[in-house]
């Protein structure tokens, strides 16, 4: 079965995006773990999460996906921003794992100058410095698009982090189809080359999600806008690959497509229709 969800408001709490999720057909989804711009995050509801939990049981649910503030920078020049980062990822590991076993993904930033080398050292030292043994979360570097100065365009620069990171175990990938293709990787002519070159230079062992978003604008562009499935330069063929490709299809599918709950259910609909069981 096609593991499918899109992103949704953390606002209304915990059991209401689980909620929203079913209502649209989805059996997972993605949320911001605070306000995206800003640093507060709402006291842990406990009650309300276990009602999530047992909703996400008794529907099934594949593993749901934290996105960090996406504003956050960990490799930023300025030592206060690397503090702040580094405070929000360990307070939002430790939100995540009152719901155990599920996912944290957030964009490895931007080095401003500084440098390819030290920005991968300041991100490789904070993940050694959050990442728990005990923990059940998995943290995911997002791939990017490889906007200004971005770390993360290419494989081998998440490589060159996950190389570096002790905990191995507790560190993945998740691959944003809008951002990799926008990065130059031809997802729609060659799924299957860039795949290879994943596993070559990652190990497709560790891709644990795939955000599902067309791209504004053609190849390489470097731009990361998004646009919904099928109305931009990836298509909606390359779509249908990408979801039943046999290292893929088992993986759960974020939509961060520009459109509301009721736009999300279309989608999924949509990729429900050319999923094959
Ligand atoms: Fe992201
Ligand atoms: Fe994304
Ligand atoms: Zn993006």
């Amino acid at each position: 079965m096609l593991k499918i969800g899109c992103h949704l408001s953390v606002s209304r709490g915990y059991e209401a995006m689980g909620k929203d999720a079913i209502s649209i057909g989805a059996n997972t989804f993605q949320f911001f773990t605070r306000n995206p711009r800003g640093s507060k995050a709402k006291d842990i509801d406990v009650n309300d999460i276990e009602k999530l939990k047992n909703l996400m049981e008794e529907n099934n649910f594949a593993k749901i996906l934290g996105h960090a503030p996406y504003t956050l920078n960990i490799c930023s020049n300025n030592v206060r921003a690397r503090e702040f980062a580094l405070m929000v990822l360990e307070d939002d590991i430790k939100r995540m794992e009152y719901i155990p076993n599920n996912l944290y993904n957030f964009h490895p930033g931007s080095h401003v100058k500084q440098g390819l080398e030290i920005g991968i050292k300041y991100i490789v030292d904070a993940l050694n410095n959050i990442l728990k043994q005990e923990q059940t979360t998995t943290v995911l570097l997002e791939t990017m698009s490889g906007k200004g100065t971005e770390i993360g365009r290419t494989f081998e620069e998440l490589q060159l982090i996950i190389d570096n990171v002790d905990l191995k175990d507790k560190i993945g990938v998740c691959l944003d189809t809008c951002h990799v293709y926008d990065a130059g990787y031809d997802i729609v002519n060659d799924l299957d080359g860039v795949l290879g070159d994943f596993d070559e230079i990652i190990g497709l062992e560790k891709l644990y999600a795939i955000h599902l978003n067309d791209s504004k604008n053609p190849i390489g562009s470097h731009k990361d806008r998004h646009a919904t499935i099928g109305e931009g330069y990836i298509g909606i063929d390359a779509f249908k690959r990408i979801i039943n490709h046999p290292k893929l299809r088992n993986l759960p599918f974020f939509l961060e497509t520009p459109n509301d709950l009721e736009g999300h259910g279309k989608e999924i609909a949509l990729l429900k229709e050319l999923y094959i069981n």
